[in-house]
C-alpha cells in the first residue's frame, strides 16, 4: 500500500474509535490512574483491573481531542489480556516510538494507527497520555469505588 493510502486507514480507525470508542466508562473496584495533558486540555482516567498477572479489565473515560481518545480506545483494545509485563512493555515502546522514532521491541497492534504522530511534534502528547496514564495505573495508581 502507498503511503496515502495508509494514512488514510490510519485517520479512519482514529475517528472510529473516536466516535465509537471501546470500554469508555470507568468499571467499578479498579485501580485507576489519572493523566493531563495540558497543552491541548485532554484529561484521561484509565482503570484496569489485574488478576493472575494479567490485565483482566481495562476501562477508561476523559476528554479533549480525537487522537488522545481514541488511542486510550485503541491501547485497550491492544493490553487487555496480556501480562501485565507485557502491557507495560507495549506502553513504554509506544511512547518511546511516537516520541523518539525508537523502533519498538514489541507489537504494538493497532496503536501503529497512531505512528503518523510521531511527525506531529505538537500531537506527541496526545498520542502518548494515554500510555503514560496506563503506567501509572499498572504501577499502583489510585483505587477508586
Ligand atoms: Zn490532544
Amino acid at each position: 500500500m502507498s503511503e496515502s493510502v495508509i494514512d488514510e486507514l490510519y485517520r479512519e480507525i482514529i475517528l472510529d474509535h473516536f466516535r465509537k470508542p471501546h470500554r469508555r466508562g470507568i468499571v467499578p473496584g479498579s485501580t485507576v490512574a489519572e493523566g493531563e495533558n495540558p497543552t491541548c486540555g485532554d484529561s484521561l482516567r484509565i482503570g484496569i483491573e489485574v488478576r493472575e498477572g494479567k490485565v483482566a479489565g481495562y476501562s477508561f473515560d476523559g476528554s479533549g481531542c480525537a487522537i488522545s481518545q481514541a488511542s486510550a480506545s485503541i491501547l485497550g483494545d491492544t493490553v487487555e489480556g496480556k501480562d501485565v509485563a507485557l502491557a507495560n512493555g507495549v506502553a513504554s515502546e509506544f511512547e518511546a516510538f511516537i516520541r523518539d522514532g525508537k523502533a519498538p521491541n514489541v507489537d504494538l497492534g493497532e496503536m501503529e494507527a497512531l505512528s503518523g504522530v510521531s511527525k506531529l511534534p505538537m500531537r506527541v502528547k496526545c498520542a502518548t497520555l494515554a500510555a503514560r496514564t496506563l503506567r501509572l495505573a499498572l504501577n499502583g495508581g489510585k483505587l477508586e469505588g
